[in-house]
């Protein structure tokens, strides 16, 4: 069962001193603010972990904008310190009696598009409305409040919460001809933010798991080894629900121990680069294999231990090997969450060299008879 949130209106505007409008989102699960918005003067910080240490006094009552800003990398490092701010910010500043909250976009662009994505709001305090100004309004922001002492921004935000709604894991499998009751599994989602298509995240995941399993299907003459699983994991934009579900249901079923390995493609489009794994010492030799494979397809093995992805990474958590297909994220995050992740984004022949890739990982660890765990 997942919480069915919809996005109804969602206008900022700074009023007084330097008026003008603000290109602004509601986050993912936001509440609204009271009908016909709030008026209050902005309080800045400029990390989530500033807002922690701040006086209450000096936040009740006003609206807390943190400018905090992602930074650029191939691996979409700058991801996780910067989102901080957009999970829990506002629960922090409602605590401190602050009326609705406003972040920087978690995202590496300069385009007018504003980043949504899940707010998290903790039982014990209040729920405030949340928002995300694209970046230059973000930039504009702080450069208003470096020539005055007092900004103050109109927001309006109504959003509905209603009865959560049934959703499924979408499962498909090539069972196996010898162990059917072993799993290879490829993991992506099905779900995805509003404002964009869901081309980018995740529908190459989806797009590149299936194919690799379907490519095998078609080259191979007889099934694999062991069972190829594809999983399709529902609302993993609100919470993981999906994955979380599958976790529980298959360690009560008492099977989690014959999800051999798994994978996830949750990173868009952009090519392979690396492969990363976190198996058993004696299952190495074949991750080696599989790199020296990859290579011509420029993958190197990387160094760093793999963490499985948001969702096959619940599964790594009760005890699965996992591996990491590192795909080139550079441009991943002016996309992410915005109305601009479009078909138009995704390059044919980088998702070519993904499902390439794929097809190595997903045939030899379908095939070696050894175990990864
Ligand atoms: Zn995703």
């Amino acid at each position: 069962m997942v919480p069915k949130w919809t996005r109804i209106l969602e206008r900022a505007e700074v009023v007084g001193n330097y008026a003008q409008p603000l290109v602004i989102t509601a986050l993912g699960k936001s509440v609204g603010t009271p009908e016909g918005g709030v008026t209050a003067e902005i309080v800045h910080f400029a990390t989530f972990d500033d807002l922690k240490a701040a006086d209450p006094a000096m936040v009740k009552d006003k609206i807390v904008f943190i400018s905090n800003r992602m930074e650029r990398f191939k691996t979409g490092a700058g991801y996780g310190p910067a989102v901080k701010a957009r999970g829990a910010g506002a629960s922090e500043a409602a605590r401190k009696g602050a009326k609705a909250i406003l972040i920087r976009s978690i995202g590496t662009d300069t385009h007018r598009l504003p980043h949504t994505g899940g707010v998290t709001y903790d039982e014990d305090a209040p729920k405030i409305a949340a928002a995300a100004l694209s970046n230059p309004d973000a930039d504009q922001l702080v450069r208003m409040l470096g020539y005055s002492d007092s900004i103050s921004v109109h927001l309006n935000i109504q959003t509905t919460m209603e009865d959560p709604v049934e959703m499924y894991n979408v499962v498909g499998e090539i069972t196996g001809r010898v162990k059917p009751d072993e799993y290879v599994v490829l993991g992506s989602h099905l779900d995805s933010w509003d404002l964009g298509t869901g081309a980018v995240d995740d529908g190459a995941g989806v797009a590149i798991t299936m194919a690799a399993a379907n490519l095998i299907q078609d080259l191979t003459k007889e099934r694999p080894y062991r069972s190829i699983r594809v999983v399709l994991f529902s609302a993993e934009e609100l919470g993981l629900i999906g994955a979380r579900q599958y976790a529980e249901a298959h360690e009560k079923k008492g099977d989690m121990a014959n999800h051999m390995i798994g994978a996830e493609s949750d990173f868009g489009a952009g090519p392979v680069w690396a492969l990363a794994s976190n198996v058993s010492e004696n299952a190495v030799h074949v991750v080696d294999k599989m790199a020296a494979l990859m290579g011509p397809l420029g993958i190197v093995r990387a160094d760093r231990k793999a963490g499985g992805g948001p969702d096959v990474g619940q599964l790594r958590a009760k005890g699965m090997p996992v591996m990491d297909l590192m795909q080139d994220g550079t441009d991943y995050f002016d996309l992410h969450h915005t109305a601009d992740d479009t078909l138009d984004k995704v390059d044919p022949a980088a998702l070519r060299q993904n499902v390439a890739a794929w097809v190595v990982f997903t045939y030899l660890a379908a095939e070696w008879p050894g175990s990864f765990r």
